[in-house]
């Protein structure tokens, strides 16, 4: 491993922080890079974004661990570096629990890990509320996890958040779990109560735990939710974490000012942020590097920002265009609708090579097992769009040079011609934007000015490359790579201003090339 971490060495030593942020829309190898860093780097790893809606996974020799709340560098929690979940996070406790107890089976400790007292704290409520309106019919979906996410960040601008220090206070908890459900129940007032049933007996919701029968018939404004239940749950959710609950503003205050090196990790992508994301498909937090570092006084002099893209293939999950997607709009249908197994029957042997693109995206989605971490959802594959790698990297470094990380491009060393999308030419109707007119057959250069009234309309200009047709997954540096491969780097780096240095061949640790 000396051929990885002597130059990860090098590179991360002159920071004292380092922050790993996924460029696109998610699900590139972050885990794996995190725990990365931590094995070398790191007094602490810090989560601020997003909830259990992400999944980190990390591979161990045969042992896969997925994690989706708790930070990756909690592996090296009996090197005593702390792994805290910031305020800024949606917590859920019966997940964090459940990976705390799966991490101990698996002989991990989490003594040093840390949750922020004031991360907005993650209910059944919310997880309903998420699950009724993608399941309600003539409503707009954005193809969520379902993991609550989107309702429990609402609540913050809302006035109506509960944070985990609640659970240690019950007269609070009480208080303001009334508050907060009775606002839910007018929503669901609309809703079908087949529905609402159905989704609140799903395992996610502990089986039906917390619903009550008729309660159409009920008038003290708690609905479906037996709030006992709820309360009974979260005072012992609270007495089993109250070990790890703190006040994470002041320790992360102290530990700047300290000069400890830091390592924030990303969770979703760029691409999905609320803010700079591909609106209104994507997620309800910022995971883009403002989001990740949002209210720190970080001197940026003394930060490595990372940015991820997987290359030369790209994954998208969810509703939302895909330019670049193989198999277009059918794929999109399939991979919302099926499951891993439908697939394995459809294409039992996919062709890599195939001159269908719908069998083509089959095979890398199978090479990459591009399968959903936390939902096990067959994930949207497609060529790499460097328009989109522009506009991340613009939103990341401005006009400097992005720092970079490339994931996965293993996956297409089989591949005998590679594509990539270059531009999006706008083919929809006009379409005002302020005081221009965005005009059929124009280049875009910000696509995703709305995802599905101008984005939806774009199609990419391809450019094809020779591939390189070789293992890459046991190259130990970049000077050994395929010509071809090298030949590709070299291209986005000068047309979307990124600095590779760190390129990801295989999901093993060992299976990276750092540039010196
Ligand atoms: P939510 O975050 O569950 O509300 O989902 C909103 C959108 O973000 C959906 O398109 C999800 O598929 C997508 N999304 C959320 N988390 C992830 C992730 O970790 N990887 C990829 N897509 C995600």
């Amino acid at each position: 491993m000396k051929h990885i971490t002597d130059p990860l060495l090098r590179l991360l030593e002159p920071y004292q922080y380092a922050a790993v942020i996924d460029g696109q829309w998610g699900d590139i190898c972050k885990g794996k890079l995190v725990d990365l860093l931590a094995s070398v780097y790191g007094h602490a790893i810090v989560r601020r974004t997003g909830s259990n809606n992400a999944g980190h996974t990390v591979q161990r020799g045969s042992t896969r661990i997925a994690l989706s709340i708790i930070p990756c560098g909690i592996l090296y929690d009996a090197d005593g570096k702390l792994n805290i979940i910031d305020e800024f996070v949606g917590f859920n406790p019966m997940q964090a629990l459940r990976e705390i107890a799966m991490l101990h089976s698996k002989g991990f400790s989490c003594n040093n890990l840390v949750i922020s007292h004031n991360a907005h704290l993650l209910m059944p409520q919310h997880i309903v509320m998420d699950m009724v309106r993608e399941s309600s019919p003539g409503v707009y979906k954005v193809g969520t996890t379902g993991r609550g996410v989107g309702p429990c960040f609402t609540d913050s601008p809302a006035r109506t958040r509960l944070r985990v220090n609640d659970m240690l206070v019950p007269d609070v908890l009480r208080a303001k779990l009334k508050e907060n459900l009775r606002d839910k129940v007018k929503v669901l007032s609309f809703a079908d109560p087949e529905i609402v049933r159905k989704v609140m007996r799903m395992d996610r919701l502990e089986n039906g735990i917390f619903l009550r029968d008729n309660y159409e018939a009920r008038t003290d404004g708690y609905g479906p939710f037996d709030f006992d239940a709820i309360m009974e749950r979260y005072i012992e959710y609270g007495k089993l974490l109250k070990g790890f609950i703190r006040n994470t503003r002041l320790l992360l205050e102290q530990l700047i000012r300290d000069g400890k090196q830091i390592i924030f990790e990303g969770a979703q992508g760029t691409l999905l942020s609320v803010h700079y994301g591909t609106y209104p498909n994507v997620t309800s937090t910022d995971p883009s590097r403002h989001g990740l570092l949002y209210g720190l006084h970080l001197d940026p002099a003394k930060l490595l920002p990372l940015l991820l893209f997987k290359f030369p293939y790209m994954t998208r999950v969810g509703e939302g265009p895909f330019p670049t997607e193989l198999g277009g709009e059918d794929s999109a249908r399939w991979c919302g609708t099926k499951t891993r197994d439908d697939e394995l029957e459809l294409y039992p042997n996919p062709d890599i090579n195939s001159s269908d693109p719908r069998e083509q995206g089959a095979a890398i989605r199978r090479k990459g097992v591009e399968f959903g971490t936390v939902t096990g959802r067959p994930r949207r594959t497609g060529w790499f769009d460097l328009e989109l790698a522009r506009y991340a990297a613009r939103v990341h470094s401005g006009d400097k040079r992005c720092v970079a990380v490339t994931a996965k491009s293993d996956v297409l060393d089989e591949c005998e011609v590679i594509k990539i999308g270059t531009e999006h030419i706008y083919n929809g109707p006009d379409y005002p934007l302020g005081d221009t007119i965005i005009r059929k057959g124009s280049r875009l250069q910000q696509a995703i000015v709305d995802d599905d009234f101008v984005f939806r309309h774009c199609t990419p200009v391809y450019r094809e490359f020779e591939g390189w047709n070789t293992k890459t997954s046991g190259v130990t540096t970049f000077e050994d790579t395929p010509r071809q491969f090298r030949e590709l780097i070299g291209y986005i780096e000068r047309e979307a201003n990124l600095d590779v240095r760190i390129c990801s061949v295989g999901p093993d640790s060992n299976q990276t090339i750092i540039r010196g």
